[in-house]
């Protein structure tokens, strides 16, 4: 097999296209390819796929896979055609998609690198620049989002993360069966989740049962405006709520810190995480040592008994039960004589109408599976975004479960 020969089966040309010219520069570490269509006056324009004529040709060239270490460049005179209807069309190649420096199968491994790694990593790797390869990832959100069919979803999951500067945010929606990231705007307002309503079909609209969401009044307003029914659809995440009154817990753990360490006493030192973590996540032993403080009579030990009672009340299987409950709850907490958790309790109690929605529907933003944890990787991966449009890009590439490779090449793992 010559090379010409070699190149056409590595390419996977088909009739017309052909390899002309196959030319190895070995100082440069690179190889070049010429593909060339036979000489004929009539091509087909890529809109009406009507017979036009030649009305000029342009130089192109692609960065294909490398061949072994050399990094491959396929050149061609690409005709662009007189068409009646159309006006002047550049034909399509078989290798790339429209517009792209890429074939479509170095596209491809490159999107599959993106998948696994950050961006600067498979840019040094491929030979790229960083502006590359974020155009491969953003070209590849575009492409799957103009492909992307949506099934009817039932229950919805609105969020909010932030990115780079801490007080910069994104809203995002997921649809929680499947866990893929929907819909993605800039900000936290009513505005940015209003957009996400306008743009859902009638049928889409009609056929969600619940949303779970922050105790977020822009949102809450929003979806109140848009979806039918949303006081009994909307459902406030339990993982709020516990987040809530995790930092109600903190406030008073700093609080007592402050005047434990003022009578020399160093008692709450170091003991942050304990009080926050799950005590599912605890081993057994920690869990032992953390028994003196837990059972202790600080005021710290208190809130977090009642912050752990609290979110006993969810694992209740009926509603009525949970309900009864979270009235004693409430007693206690008032009670307790710590501020912060008596605002969080008067916050769960004004907006217990939407909490106790947890008991039909059971739906929750969070857990080890869920969009959040997802995102969390990618902004870990990334080391912060310079800025929305790409942070947007990075949620969709991984989280939004598109088809993203260009159809003209087969997905390279
Ligand atoms: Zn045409």
């Amino acid at each position: 097999m010559d090379d010409k020969m070699l190149y056409s089966r590595l390419l996977g040309l088909s009739s017309p296209w052909g390899v002309e010219k196959v030319e190895l520069k070995l100082t440069e570490g690179e190889v070049h390819v010429w593909v060339a269509l036979p000489p004929k006056e009539l091509w087909v324009c890529p809109d009406c796929l009507e017979r036009a004529p030649i009305h000029d040709h342009r130089e192109r060239v692609w960065r294909h896979l490398d061949t072994f270490q050399y990094r491959t460049l396929i050149h061609a005179r690409v005709p662009r055609l007189d068409c009646p209807k159309h006006g002047v069309k550049q034909i399509r190649v078989p290798w790339a998609e429209e517009g792209s420096r890429f074939t479509a199968l170095f596209e491809a491994l490159a999107i599959g690198w993106l998948l696994q790694a950050p961006i600067a990593a498979v840019a040094e790797r491929m030979g790229l620049s960083w502006d590359e390869a974020a155009g491969i990832q953003a070209r590849a959100v575009r492409r799957g989002l103009a492909r992307r069919t949506l099934e009817a979803p039932r229950y919805l999951g609105v969020d909010e993360t932030s990115f780079q500067k801490r007080h910069e945010y994104v809203s995002i929606v997921s649809n929680l069966e499947g866990s893929r990231v929907l819909y993605v705007a800039d900000d936290r307002t009513q505005e940015s989740l209003d957009r996400f309503w306008e743009a859902l079909p009638p049928d889409h609209l009609a056929s969600i049962e619940a949303i779970a969401m922050d105790m977020w009044e822009p949102y809450i307003r929003s979806t109140e405006d848009h979806l039918p029914d949303a006081h009994r659809k909307i459902v406030f995440d339990k993982y709020h709520v516990a987040q809530h009154l995790n930092e109600a817990v903190d406030k008073v753990r700093r609080q007592e810190n402050g005047e434990l360490v003022a009578d020399g006493k160093d008692w709450l030192k170091g003991t942050k995480y304990l009080w926050l973590r799950n005590p599912n996540n605890f081993a057994r032993d920690k869990w032992r040592q953390f028994g003196e403080l837990r059972e202790s009579v600080l005021k710290t030990a208190r809130a977090w008994a009642l912050k752990e009672s609290a979110m006993c009340l969810f694992d209740l299987r009926y509603l009525g039960v949970a309900e009864k409950n979270f009235r004693a709850w409430y007693g206690w907490a008032i009670r307790s004589r710590l501020e912060p958790i008596k605002r969080v309790a008067r916050m769960i109690r004004n907006h217990w109408e939407n909490i106790r929605t947890y008991f039909e529907h059971r739906i929750t933003n969070a857990g080890a599976e869920s969009i959040n944890s997802k995102i969390q990787k990618v902004k870990y991966m990334s080391r912060g975004f310079r800025n929305r449009a790409r942070f947007r890009n990075a949620i969709y590439f991984h989280c939004g479960g598109l088809n993203l490779y260009p159809a003209t090449a087969k997905p390279v793992q």
